[in-house]
């Protein structure tokens, strides 16, 4: 019966009349609906259009103001004067956002979307309704000109709205596993819209830096790793392992489908009264878009720590008279179910994973791009898969997308001789 944000209060309306120094702009929760001065001083009333959790942020400051519309919503950016370098990349994201998120999830409930700047005393963003703080020190000054670059600036951003649906409609319920639905979803929203505006080669890039930020932190673990469906606000599990396995399960389930999933928990749970949403809630809604086939998908990723040990052993390429490649892939595969200590336990595979050919990467990569794959199931021990190419891959690679978390991603991929 409580949610995990506010313990003791659940849907609430807001009208606030707030006070500033008369060269400042103030900011509460809603749409302004008056504004004057009286004694010296500037003041302001906000009303909240919509009812919302009692979460919200008062601020204050010398802002310059950035404005544009998206259909009914004004879209406000309040930054310091020196720091405009990112503002339309924020405006762009917040645009991209809601259009994504107004198709897939359901209806925007406020009147505004707003960022907020604030000095980097702090260095978070974070998302009330309608209105999201963000420090100077995560966006407003951060220097993308290199091209390379994940838009970090773009994805917290995007991140931030998620949340309008994914906490401020979809509230967990105060137990394990409820920031699978409001920071894993977040995340998950957000590597949609990333996707959307700066292709896959750019996600493949940002899931492989997940993958190293969770595996890397669950060594740091201090008292005991969960499955995500038990996550227990461990900041590695709901952020980079959510982005993973999300993402893995768009590319298994399709787009249309998983977002099925969870426009019903929007449908279902959107500000509703308690009991709140869990992650039981979450799990069956997506099993109810999984075909038996892939149902071990949701287990090991869900309810189990699930961790590969593959390699590429072998890989030689032949030119065939067509003057095209066909390239000879040995891998070994290996799968374990780890407790909340690390101890693993072998489980038997057959499972779906990629295999794919590489080109050599350019100066510009970590990673060669991904010339062709292919999905073929894979069990335990030893594997060949043979793939066509027309051009001479440098490396063959197991899972090249970096969907599944593997203890040694080093030899996942290895160069092709030619025979
Ligand atoms: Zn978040």
């Amino acid at each position: 019966m409580q949610n995990y944000l506010m313990a003791h209060s659940d849907w609430m309306t807001v009208r606030t009349t707030i006070s500033t120094s008369p060269d400042q702009i103030a900011i509460a929760p809603g749409s302004l609906k008056k504004e004057w001065t009286a004694d010296g001083k500037r003041y302001f009333q906000y009303e909240l259009d919509h009812k919302a959790l009692n979460f919200f942020s008062f601020m204050s400051a010398r802002y310059e103001v950035a404005r544009e519309k998206w259909n009914d919503v004004d879209l406000e950016v309040y930054y310091q004067k020196e720091h405009a370098v990112n503002v339309p990349r924020m405006l762009n994201s917040m645009r991209k956002a809601l259009t994504y998120y107004t198709e897939h999830f359901g209806p925007y409930s406020n009147k505004q979307a707003r960022i907020i700047e604030f000095p980097r005393y702090a260095s978070f963003a974070q998302a009330f309704p309608g209105t999201m703080p963000y420090s100077e020190s995560i966006g407003f000054i951060t220097d993308l000109t290199a091209d390379e670059d994940i838009d970090m600036v773009f994805y917290v951003v995007a991140h931030e709205m998620g949340h309008q649906w994914w906490a401020h409609q979809v509230i967990g319920a105060e137990m394990q596993g409820s920031t699978l639905l409001s920071e894993s979803m977040a995340q998950y929203s957000a590597l949609m819209v990333m996707e959307r505006e700066y292709g896959r080669a750019h996600m493949r890039k940002f899931l492989k830096y997940e993958s190293d930020k969770y595996q890397e932190a669950r060594g740091g673990e201090t008292i005991g790793e969960t499955p995500l469906m038990y996550v227990e606000n461990q900041g590695y599990i709901h952020y980079n392992k959510g982005s993973v396995v999300l993402y893995g399960l768009r590319e298994f389930l399709g787009e249309d489908t998983i977002n099925k999933a969870f426009r019903a928990l929007v449908d279902s749970f959107g500000y509703a009264e308690p009991p709140w949403p869990t992650a039981l809630d979450m799990y069956r809604e997506l099993r109810k878009v999984t075909p038996d086939s892939l149902t071990y998908l949701l287990d090991d990723h869900l309810k189990y720590i699930t961790l590969y040990d593959n390699r590429v052993v072998e890989s030689t390429a032949r030119m065939l008279s067509d003057s095209s490649y066909e390239v000879t892939v040995k891998l070994t595969c290996e799968k374990n179910h780890a407790d909340s200590l690390g101890r693993e336990t072998h489980i038997p595979m057959n499972d779906w994973i990629d295999v794919g050919l590489l080109k050599e990467p350019t100066d510009k990569e970590d990673e060669g791009a991904v010339i062709t794959y292919q999905r073929v199931r894979l069990k335990d021990g030893e594997n060949t898969v043979v793939l066509r190419s027309e051009e001479l891959p440098e490396k063959a690679a197991i899972d090249p997308m970096h969907l599944f978390f593997d203890r040694v991603p080093t030899d996942n991929e290895k160069k092709v001789e030619v025979k």
